[in-house]
């Protein structure tokens, strides 16, 4: 493809996607496809001769469109969002076009400095410690996802604790513990698992009815540990849990991990964005004593996947665990230790340019526009829970400080609550017009209702609430029958 054809089909795409995202409204926002239905629409072998870019952008209408869940939909409250957005695409367009290998400073002094120029920048945007900036002991770092930042820091967490030893030797799995809560993300036991601890080394403290972590039987279960030998190595504090956006309490567990000389790691991957709205800070109080900080831009805020935020408060711990330089890698900037070598903090050798979309999607926004970006999906959450609260159909099952409610429908004697609760998302989910997904809290099964996709409004929130509402009576009429 010459640079001028590029011009003219580059035009066409980005025409696509502006086309896409006008009419994204009228896809139901579930794919509807079946197992296998994609591949049959494709030819079995690739093509020998290649073909006319139109071929190629037809088939995104023909092949793929019916297998997109349209996660850019207003009516989309699944998991939690994905947002993306036109500086977003844009930035990533650039970075594909100019297609650098930042793995090192030296590969692309550009690709270093502006991360590391964006990342001091989120972190005052999101009020975090002054040790987090690059100009202390720490620093920030883009990842490719929340599940890989928890393993990097576990892995700097084991350095730490193993002062070192971990590099020469090793783990010894039998010796050391990591803590988390029921409520932590799977990718943290994941994490232990690639770490080589396996999931012998996990501890679950126990949560308070807030499904928040007890800090009393978080120090019991160290105070233990310890006294029978172990090496405690992390807790990981969440901030805005997956199923229900529960807060571990950081300014108890702090200083706990502290007197134990643990590494707090702070998971904050849907919530931590909120910070860029002052008043929303005071959710995560205490965040000065994490030893590590993960939060997803690609989640809440604007950007499109991948844009991790992570920051570590020590980096020698980190590129101490992650940093080898064999001889083809060696140059004259890394020798003088005078730059920063961005693959000693990641697990894999190369990246991609990532901090041009987050500098886009900053420049663009302002911090304004992306505290606005957050505080009116809260804002539209408080209202959905207020709601939920006056309406005898529904119980809001959990505190909902962000912009997450999850809805309990509650049913007469006699009814199976979970059968009905699940086969009324079900009936919303196949009407194509929202998306919703579950959990359970104490065991029963809610109905999770986040709310973020960029093209949200109070609108489309008003309609998820008056389906809930007519699937509610619905069913309720039906199961008496
Ligand atoms: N941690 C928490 C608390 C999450 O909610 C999630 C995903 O929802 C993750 C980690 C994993 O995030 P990622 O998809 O960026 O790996």
């Amino acid at each position: 493809m010459t640079p001028e054809q590029f011009r003219q089909h580059g035009h066409e795409v980005v025409d696509w996607i502006a086309d896409y995202w006008e009419r994204i409204g009228s896809f139901p926002v579930r794919s509807q496809v079946s197992p296998g239905d994609v591949r049959a629409s494709l030819p079995p072998t690739a093509p020998e001769q290649g073909e006319p870019f139109s071929a190629v952008l037809a088939d995104l209408d023909r092949v793929v469109l019916p297998g997109v869940t349209h996660w850019q939909h207003p009516g989309f409250f699944g998991y939690f969002p994905a947002n993306t957005s036109g500086p977003s695409v844009l930035g990533d367009l650039v970075s594909a076009g100019l297609g650098v290998q930042g793995m090192s400073w030296v590969t692309s002094p550009a690709a270093t400095e502006l991360e590391q120029h964006v990342m001091d920048w989120f972190a005052d945007l999101l009020g975090l410690p002054e040790s987090f900036r690059s100009t202390g002991s720490g620093g920030g770092v883009v990842q490719d996802s929340s599940s890989g930042a928890n393993l990097v820091a576990l892995l700097a967490a084991l350095h730490r604790a193993s002062k070192g030893a971990t590099l020469r030797h090793g783990v010894r799995p039998e010796d050391h513990t990591v803590y988390v809560s029921a409520e932590t993300h799977s990718s943290m036991e994941k994490a232990a698992r690639i770490a080589g601890l396996g999931t012998d080394a996990i501890r679950i403290v126990e949560v308070g009815p807030d499904l928040a972590m007890n800090p009393r039987a978080l120090a019991q279960r160290l105070e233990r540990d310890v006294a029978r030998g172990y090496t405690p190595v992390l807790v990981c504090a969440t901030v805005g849990t997956t199923s229900t956006t529960a807060i571990d309490p950081l300014a108890e567990l702090g200083p706990i991990c502290q007197q134990h000389g643990v590494w707090l790691h702070v998971d904050a991957a849907y919530a931590g964005v909120s910070a860029v709205a002052p008043e929303l800070r005071a959710l995560q109080a205490g965040v000065e004593w994490a030893d590590s900080y993960t939060t997803d831009a690609h989640k809440w805020l604007l950007t499109g996947f991948d844009a991790t935020l992570f920051w570590v408060a020590d980096r020698a711990a980190l590129t101490g665990a992650l940093s080898i330089l064999p001889e083809y890698l060696r140059n004259a900037a890394t020798d003088t230790g005078a730059v920063v070598d961005y693959r000693d903090w990641q697990i894999e050798l190369g990246r991609r340019f990532r901090a041009l979309k987050l500098w886009f999607v900053v420049r663009w926004y302002g911090a304004e526009g992306l505290r606005e970006h957050v505080r009116s999906h809260v804002a539209l959450a408080q209202e959905l829970a207020g709601w939920a609260d006056a309406d005898e159909r529904f119980d809001v099952a959990a505190p909902h400080p962000f912009s997450l409610v999850c809805l309990r429908p509650r049913w007469a004697p006699g009814i199976d609550a979970d059968v009905a609760t699940m086969t009324l998302l079900d009936r919303l989910n196949d009407g194509g017009e929202v998306f919703l997904t579950h959990t359970t809290v104490d065991g029963a099964a809610v109905l999770r209702v986040a709310i973020g996709a960029p093209a949200t409004t109070r609108e489309h929130v008003e309609r998820v609430w008056a389906l809930l509402g007519e699937a509610h009576d619905w069913l309720a009429r039906d199961f008496e029958e």
